[in-house]
């Protein structure tokens, strides 16, 4: 039966496809795809595993056996029953065997998805008792999956990207159920450091139940140029695996298990999507300018840098925002050293051929933890607590670190360097005080490094209240308008609950963004908007019209966004702007324009 879920709009764009759902948990198994050669291998690889996990319960048994009733309970021995048991389950077998065999899941993929089919029928289930073994279940699931690390091949890269660039015709879709299909992720939550692992992988579009609209996890959705939905609540519950599903992510909606008719529908929205872009091509070259002759800079913002190619295809002329948390996260405590993080900045620098780079530096905490494990559950208030520059100065060794990788990237080409979230002159101090001690650092070593222009996102109130005292110490300022307006109107950005709040056109958020615009132009500084606001084309104009002339955003959106400022006059807009911003409801005063 079909019947839809509403949730936010992330990411553009109509996809459909097959759900995959994943735990949570789960999200960090390896998900690739097998060649046909491969599959009794696959297969083989799978069954290995569970044979060295009977093998193990046996060697236990065998233990206990030896062992008195104090030492081993016979509870013990009962629960290895069970796991035994479990382990010969045929349902779990012949279902791992057909998604190797006919969706070409890789082992580890199979045994997670059937386990979510089991886990779902375990809790349909009357009896507590069987209810209660769905727990088992997992547990020999992630023995099992433990086991196979030492099995054989792990993930195959490259299986990933060739599969995922084969995306089958519409009519396909309809006809032909293989394993060509495209699919669709469905999970609880994603950590902004799961969605890292799925931008080379084989989906077509996710969605989440929770998240808010600027929440890390969909910035990177979008960066990822898929269609997207977060906040869809209790998705994850209400679709099966393998269901067929839309995403409308320009409305945020999906739609399950969807008539001919609706797939019909949805297949024609999504080829006049394909082709509007196709259309937006032909802009790439043309310089952004409005018509009354304002140069406009739009430029990318990045998360690792191997996006700096797509940057450049895209037609960013810099990179305005490599947000360098990313380098940091999922690696289980383990920092990147000052080499490893040079490498990265220096491939970033050179991967924008010349063009200028921005690298922020790292802002963690919030819904941006380093390791899912260290996920602040512990602070009341984690958006508020140690994120950041507050980071950064709390732990100088690891900042100086960052500080000399960036510095010495600046030697290979334009490098300008970002703080983010700084709010009082104390901390402009301390920053800037590490920054000259890095630079001494690196001339007493004898180590090369490169002029930087030094840049301060104005992203707490108190920071767009204070503007003369960021002018005085800064060359340019980056407003960051997910965390402005999340901070100003005491919206979490992450919490789909609050969503319907955060608001952009907000006349206290539009006036402090104004303010900022205006501070620097008046003594020709450059400012930029790197918050998700920058991307909106339903923004642009006004953006333009209150003395914008710096964007960055995702790749994605350039283009769009070009093609407003190429139709935009801002001695027109200028005016305009003016009376959106006195507007008791700008919402509506933008709409009448
Ligand atoms: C912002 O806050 O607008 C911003 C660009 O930074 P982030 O989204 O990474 O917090
Ligand atoms: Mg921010």
């Amino acid at each position: 039966m079909t019947f839809a879920i509403h949730g936010l709009a992330v990411s553009r764009g109509v996809a459909i496809g097959r759900a995959v759902l994943v735990a949570s948990s789960r999200v960090d198994v390896a998900h690739y795809f097998i060649e046909a050669s491969e599959v009794s291998a696959e297969i083989h690889r799978v069954r290995v595993g569970r044979d060295l996990v009977v093998d193990e319960i046996h060697r236990l048994q065998e233990t206990i056996t030896h062992m008195g009733p104090k030492e081993a309970p016979h509870e013990l021995s009962a629960l290895l029953d069970v796991h035994l048991m479990l382990l010969q389950d045929g349902e779990l077998i012949d279902g791992v065997k057909h998604w190797i065999t006919d969706r070409m899941y890789n082992g580890e993929w199979a045994l997670t998805t059937q386990l979510e089919v089991i886990a779902r029928q375990f809790d349909e289930m009357e009896d507590e008792y069987l209810r209660e073994r769905k727990a088992d279940m997992e547990q020999i699931v992630e023995r099992v999956l433990r086991a196979m690390k030492g099995v054989g091949p792990s993930i195959v890269a490259h299986h990933q990207q060739q599969r995922a660039s084969r995306k089958p015709a519409q009519q396909d879709l309809l006809l032909d159920d293989t394993v060509d299909v495209p699919l669709i992720l469905i999970a609880h939550d994603l950590s902004p450091a799961d969605m890292l692992q799925f931008k080379q992988s084989v989906f077509a579009g996710f969605i989440t139940d929770v998240g808010g609209k600027t929440s890390h996890t969909a910035i990177v959705a979008r960066s990822m140029d898929i269609p997207a939905v977060v906040g869809a609540r209790t998705a994850s519950q209400l679709v099966r695996q393998d269901d067929w599903v839309i995403i409308d992510g320009d409305a945020g909606v999906v739609i399950v298990d969807p008539s001919s008719i609706i797939l019909a529908e949805y297949g024609f929205k999504q080829r006049q999507g394909e082709l509007e872009r196709g259309r937006l091509q032909r802009l790439l070259h043309t310089p952004a300018v409005t018509m009354d002759g304002e140069k406009v800079h739009l430029l990318a913002n990045i998360e690792m840098p191997e996006d700096a190619p797509g940057a450049l295809m895209a037609g960013a002329l810099g990179v305005g925002l490599f947000r360098s948390e990313f380098l940091f996260m999922g690696r289980q405590g383990r920092l990147p050293d000052e080499e490893e993080q040079y490498q990265a900045y220096k491939r970033a620098v050179e991967g924008m051929q010349g063009l200028p780079v921005t690298i922020r530096t790292v802002d963690v905490g919030a819904d941006k933890p380093l390791d899912d494990s260290l996920r602040d559950d512990a602070h009341l208030n984690p958006a508020l607590g140690l994120r950041a520059i507050r980071w950064s100065l709390a732990d100088p060794a690891m900042f100086l670190t960052q500080l000399r990788a960036i510095l010495r990237a600046a030697a290979h080409g334009q490098v300008h360097l970002l703080v983010p979230m700084l709010a009082h002159a104390r901390e402009i101090r301390q920053t800037l005080a590490h920054i000259d001690h890095a630079r001494a650092a690196l001339d007493n070593k004898g180590v090369a490094y490169g002029p930087v222009k030094l840049g301060a996102m104005i992203e707490i109130p108190a920071a767009a209240l204070s503007l003369p005292l960021f002018l005085k110490h800064f060359d340019f300022l980056s407003i960051g308008t997910n965390d402005l307006i999340q901070y100003t109107l005491a919206i979490d950005r992450a919490d789909e609950s609050v969503a319907h709040l955060y608001d952009p056109l907000h006349p206290a958020v539009l006036r402090l963004v104004a303010d900022t615009i205006a501070a620097g132009r008046a003594v020709g500084k450059e400012v930029a908007v790197c918050g998700e606001m920058a991307g909106d084309v339903g923004l642009t104009r006004l953006l333009l019209g209150l003395g914008l002339r710096t964007f960055s955003m995702h790749p994605a959106q350039i283009l769009a966004v070009k093609q407003e400022v190429l139709r935009s006059d801002t001695t027109k807009l200028a005016p305009w702007a003016q009376r959106v911003l006195l507007a008791e409801d700008p919402t509506r005063e933008l709409a009448s324009a």
